[in-house]
């Protein structure tokens, strides 16, 4: 086997005994290879290791190393690109036109820019918000650092779910977070955890139900599928530092 396999069945082990730890079917969580900075050629490698799901956090590097890989395998190559990463309106068209799932939806002027682009390319782009629950600074994402008892903070974040719902193209599936850095592991175990009851709690209002939560990277994401992540984002545990 090759480093990279070996690395990826590494990360697959500790992801079957994170589930096994919860009780929890591994089938049920996506493991997101973050392949950013990573040129086309390494998600080739990443392929042949038998990797579908790939993440980028910039919209541009999405849109041309799908496009490179796509000249290598084709358009139907059962790989699902995830952008992972805030958006910019002005990049909302790469998104619109390139990405598969986008995580990190954290205002609804770029919902609206990517509704309008979506219905004009025919697309369908399931979407996920993101949510910062920390209530670090630094983070992007809805305000809900105090959600349980913020009714403003549940306004606002059940507003934006019924104006999404109304947006043509995007299809909401549920919440993405990030842990806070340089914190110990129980405050990391606490923001998952106050994620999946958020999620839990808007499903008591939202129909469909919201079922997606993308939590969890390389230092955490045993703690992540622990407290309910459906989909964790690893890159250096498979690629190596960047
Ligand atoms: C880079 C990145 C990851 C992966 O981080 P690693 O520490 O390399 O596993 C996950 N999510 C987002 C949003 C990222 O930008």
């Amino acid at each position: 086997m090759n480093l990279l396999a070996e690395r990826y069945s590494a990360v697959f082990e500790r992801l079957t005994q994170a589930a096994q730890q919860a009780n929890r079917n591994p089938a049920e969580i996506t493991l997101v290879a973050v392949t950013k900075t990573w040129p086309a050629e390494t998600v080739l490698q990443a392929y042949d290791a038998g990797m579908r799901h790939f993440g980028e956090n910039r919209p541009e590097e999405l849109a041309e190393k799908r496009q490179a890989v796509e000249a290598v395998l084709g358009p139907g190559n059962g790989i699902t690109w995830h952008l992972i990463g805030t958006l910019q309106s002005r990049k909302t068209d790469l998104a619109a036109d390139y990405a598969d799932t986008f995580h990190a939806l954290d205002r609804l002027k770029i919902a609206n820019r990517l509704a309008q682009q979506l219905k004009e390319n025919g697309r369908i782009l399931p979407t996920l918000l993101e949510i910062n629950v920390s209530g670090e600074e630094s983070k992007s994402g809805w305000a809900c650092q105090a959600w349980e008892t913020n009714p403003h903070q549940q306004q606002e974040l059940q507003n934006a779910i019924t104006a999404v719902s109304y947006l043509p193209g995007l299809k909401l599936q549920g919440l993405m977070t990030m842990a806070p850095w340089n914190v110990p592991p129980q405050e990391i175990r606490s923001v998952f955890r106050r994620t999946r009851q958020l999620l839990e709690w808007l499903n008591t209002a939202v129909s469909p139900p919201l079922t997606t939560l993308s939590m969890g990277m390389t230092d955490d994401f045993e703690i992540a599928i622990e407290e309910g992540a459906t989909h964790v984002r690893v890159g250096r545990a498979i690629f190596g530092t960047r």
